[in-house]
């Protein structure tokens, strides 16, 4: 059988782990994508190509020169565009595509979570849950809150680019965080509510566990819409099966 070549977008802890246990598998010819837009990312296992294709057509010209035989989207799952683009490019070239998202976060009963539908909206409703914000929702998305003049506490992996809000701490990190730390955060800058998308997943879930502890109100955004008809698993596990049973 001849090797089959697999093309994971990634730039995620899934992406990564099904790099890793593809890494064993001798006739798969693994290559990650990443976007490039982190500096010092964390890389997978094998092959890494880095940088945009150049949407969709771009995209789909690069799986027909490599021959790729099937992608996995393992983004992130507020990265939309790269999602919409493999779809496309998966259907104007007939390469198999699976999604690997992890779940999404579900509050509990002690939590007091607002959900809204886009960071538009989040920072609408804002104002009226809290005066001092602590925004974890990445680098790229802060231009929503520049309006407000609220101060702000805003944690990124790296420095977020114009426009910020006029009142704004920048606190540079990369998770995993622990619960400890996250509690000692909220307390030491007077947090009075926390503000993210519904990214789900254990890396940066403890700080819903210590806004819920300090019965602080969670301001979530929801996540974009799946583009339609792309096969899903929550698991890395679950994309081995699947890349098996091709
Ligand atoms: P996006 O809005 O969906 O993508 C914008 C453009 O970046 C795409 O059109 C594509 O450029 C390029 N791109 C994105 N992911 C790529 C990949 N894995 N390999 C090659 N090119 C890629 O995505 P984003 O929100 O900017 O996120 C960029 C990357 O960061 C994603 O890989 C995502 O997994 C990761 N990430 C995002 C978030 C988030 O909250 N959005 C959080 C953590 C990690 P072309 O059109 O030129 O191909």
């Amino acid at each position: 059988m001849r090797t089959r070549r697999v093309l994971i977008l990634g730039g995620t802890a899934e992406a990564r782990a099904l790099a890793d246990l593809l890494a064993g598998e001798p006739d798969l010819d693994v290559t990650s994508s990443l976007a490039g837009r982190t500096p010092d990312p964390r890389l997978p296992a094998g092959q890494v190509r880095i940088g945009g294709f150049g949407g969709a057509e771009g995209l789909a010209a690069w799986l027909r020169e490599q021959r790729v035989d099937a992608v996995v989207d393992a983004t992130h799952p507020f990265a939309d565009a790269i999602s919409r683009h493999a779809a496309a490019a998966a259907r104007a070239t007939g390469v198999p595509l699976l999604a690997l998202r992890r779940p999404g976060w579900n509050a509990g009963e002690r939590d007091r979570w607002h959900w809204a539908g886009t960071l538009t909206e989040a920072a609408r409703l804002l104002p009226g849950l809290g005066q001092r914000p602590f925004l974890t929702i990445g680098r790229q998305d802060l231009a929503a809150f520049a309006g407000l003049p609220l101060p702000f506490l805003a944690r990124s992996v790296a420095p977020p680019p114009p426009p910020l809000p006029a009142r704004c701490r920048i606190l540079l990190d990369r998770g995993p965080f622990t619960l400890d730390a996250e509690r000692a955060l909220l307390r030491e800058h007077r947090v009075d509510v926390l503000v993210t998308k519904d990214s789900g997943g254990p890396a940066t879930a403890p700080k819903l566990t210590a806004a819920r502890e300090a019965a602080l109100p969670v301001l979530i955004v929801r996540r974009p819409p799946p583009p339609p008809g792309v096969p899903a698993v929550a698991a890395p596990a679950a994309a081995v099966d699947w890349l098996r049973a091709l």
